[in-house]
């Protein structure tokens, strides 16, 4: 009996001391509610423009040869935080996801976009405490060409104007990702008059390259995006202009580069690139860490393979955004972000982790370089039933519980007062934002 009453208490006594662990279970209420009506600056998103009733858009067009991802938790459609999203935004009552709940849903979706018209992606980010999401497109559509969503143009095509053939046969995705790329390089062809690409690299770079990028810049752009982490290493290296003259000039009226030598050339291209972005003033995002999809190669895109990019002394004058923060790489991030050109938001982890672990991310951040961390939703189309819109809800609430709950450990912590916490919250929110590309705000 003595025994047993003895073990007990040791049992007791340690759940006491589980209960003591420090971690703040919740956020500071009054930080949150302040971080909660913060008009944010959101640096990575894939908003749709306004599209009438049964009209596609085609840049989300995916093709079926992609396989169907398999998304994390968070991200399936049977999240239950789906069904207050679409409360919030569209009125939904119900707790469940029927079929035929769900074709209400829709229902009520297209009735307050039809309501709304031009104006309805602005009346989701008015919803979502949102003044401006930097929208990642290869052209702006319907409702999006004003200043509250910020050009961010797909630049990436560019790298690969040579046979893509051998890249394609490595797997579906990559198949179908240079399928696109290919289609939209001959857009830009057509775009800048041309007919073919031209037989020269000098003339690839002086008349369609260069041309493409001051073109986007007069029309508003403030960045371009690389999404190259979905089709080969971030390893960029230093390859002399004369070897990618030659490789170019080789294979640009046919014949199939060796991987070796088309690398020279789209390293080449990206180095170029970026120090064309510099020279006018468009910042240069590049997708790090994990990606979507059964096929995405997770090691060739840890964010330390930039290294050499970002110690380019040729390359200071250019901005680079490490979009998504890198995760798993998370940490190696962090390190990159004392380099003074380099900047890092955290979309993305905003659904694929639980706010908890966001807001370590978040903290270690701000403990190293907090004028460099941006907020990002990465709200995209997921289905019919969880859009952009929806995702944009989700990440949006729990980037601020996380960056609340990140400020309000530090304060525990004797790391910051209360008043340096609104200062950082105001920050990683907006202000950082606004300094880097020079925004214009409300
Ligand atoms: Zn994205």
């Amino acid at each position: 009996m003595k025994h047993n009453f003895f073990c007990l208490l040791v049992g007791f006594l340690s759940i006491l001391s589980t209960l003591s662990i420090p971690a703040q279970v919740a956020p500071d209420p009054t930080l949150l509610t302040e971080i909660n009506k913060i008009k944010a600056i959101d640096n990575h998103a894939h908003p749709l423009p306004f599209l009438k009733e049964g009209e596609k858009d085609v840049e989300f067009d995916v093709p079926e040869s992609i396989p169907p991802l398999a998304p994390p938790v968070r991200l399936r459609p049977t999240n239950p935080e789906y069904l207050e999203a679409w409360s919030f935004l569209y009125g939904y009552k119900y707790k469940d996801t029927s079929n035929a709940h769900m074709r209400e849903l829709l229902a009520l979706k297209r009735r307050v976009m039809n309501e709304k018209g031009d104006a309805y992606p602005a009346w989701v980010l008015d919803r979502l405490g949102i003044e401006t999401m930097l929208t990642n497109r290869i052209s702006l559509g319907r409702g999006q060409k004003t200043q509250r969503f910020r050009w961010v143009w797909h630049t990436n095509p560019l790298l690969f104007p040579l046979n893509n053939e051998e890249a394609k046969k490595s797997n579906p995705q990559r198949e179908a990702g240079f399928t696109t790329d290919e289609r939209w390089l001959k857009d830009f062809i057509a775009e800048v008059g041309l007919t073919k690409l031209p037989d020269s690299l000098d003339g690839y770079l002086s008349q369609l390259v260069v041309p493409l990028l001051e073109r986007r810049k007069r029309d508003g752009a403030i960045a371009v995006k690389f999404y190259a982490a979905y089709m080969r290493s971030l390893d960029f290296t230093d390859v002399p202009e004369s070897d990618a003259r030659q490789v170019y000039g080789k294979y640009i009226k046919g014949g199939v580069p060796s991987g070796s030598e088309y690398k020279a050339l789209q390293d080449f291209l990206f180095r170029r690139i970026a120090l064309e972005c510099g020279r006018i003033g468009l910042a240069v995002h590049i997708h790090v860490g994990a990606g979507a999809g059964g096929y995405f190669y997770n090691s060739t895109a840890n964010p330390f393979l930039l290294d050499s990019v970002l110690n380019d002394p040729n390359l200071r004058k250019t901005t680079f955004v490490l979009i998504h923060g890198g995760l798993p790489f998370a940490q190696a991030t962090r390190f990159l972000l004392g380099k003074p050109n380099v900047y890092a938001d955290f979309s993305s982890q905003t659904f694929l982790t639980s706010t908890r672990e966001l807001s370590g991310v978040i903290r270690s951040w701000l403990e190293f370089f907090p004028e460099k961390v941006l907020f990002g939703t990465d709200a995209y189309p997921l289905t019919t039933t969880v859009g952009w819109e929806e995702i944009g809800w989700l990440t949006n609430r729990s980037a601020r519980q996380a960056l609340a709950l990140a400020l309000t450990d530090m304060m525990n912590d004797g790391e910051i007062t209360r008043q340096r916490a609104s200062e950082l919250a105001r920050m990683v929110m907006r202000d950082n934002a606004i300094k880097l590309y020079g925004l214009k705000t409300r």
